[in-house]
């Protein structure tokens, strides 16, 4: 077991539904300390820096549009640190399978994502997949400053 941090990102669709409080409230049941928070518009340059790895899949060009929230003409996200043991792996199982169809009915992903006809895939929250992807995902949401010392 390790003390970790991991990244959160209530996404577009997840804001305009109203979603926040639920998705927190996963995480508090967890006993996950939250250590940032803030909204933030997701400008181009950082949601092609957050979906790097994504960049020539089929998908790549409506995920970097729709995290950018041009989908439903909103683009604030909430981003969140969350901390505790195996924090990474623990907020993977809360948020559940990346495509809704498949998330377990109790997690997030499960409860409110949901695949258009059109295939695209909303899933609500963002959770970083790795603990390597954690550290790389938090530098570029947050400043150091802007994150809790326990
Ligand atoms: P996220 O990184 O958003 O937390 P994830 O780690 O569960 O999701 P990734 O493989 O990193 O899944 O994919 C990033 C995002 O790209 C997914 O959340 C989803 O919106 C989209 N995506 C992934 N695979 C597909 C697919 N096969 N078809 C459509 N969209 C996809
Ligand atoms: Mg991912």
């Amino acid at each position: 077991m390790t003390n970790e941090q991991t990244l959160i990102l209530i996404k577009p669709d997840g804001m305009k539904r109203g979603l926040m409080g639920e998705v927190m409230m996963a995480f508090e049941s967890a006993k996950l300390k939250l250590v940032a928070a803030k909204v933030v518009k997701v400008e181009e340059s950082l949601a092609k820096r957050h979906y790097a790895m994504h960049e020539g899949k089929p998908f790549y060009e409506r995920l970097i549009n729709f995290i950018q929230g041009k989908k439903y003409g909103e683009n604030r996200i909430l981003a969140l640190i969350y901390e505790g043991e195996d924090a990474v792996k623990v907020s993977r199982a809360i948020v559940g399978a990346t495509d809704p169809e498949k998330a377990e009915p109790w997690t997030i992903r499960g409860k409110y994502g949901r695949r258009t006809t059109d295939g695209e895939i909303e899933n609500v929250v963002h959770a970083s997949g790795t603990p390597m992807e954690a550290k790389n995902e938090i530098s570029l949401w947050f400043k150091n400053d802007e994150i809790w010392k326990i």
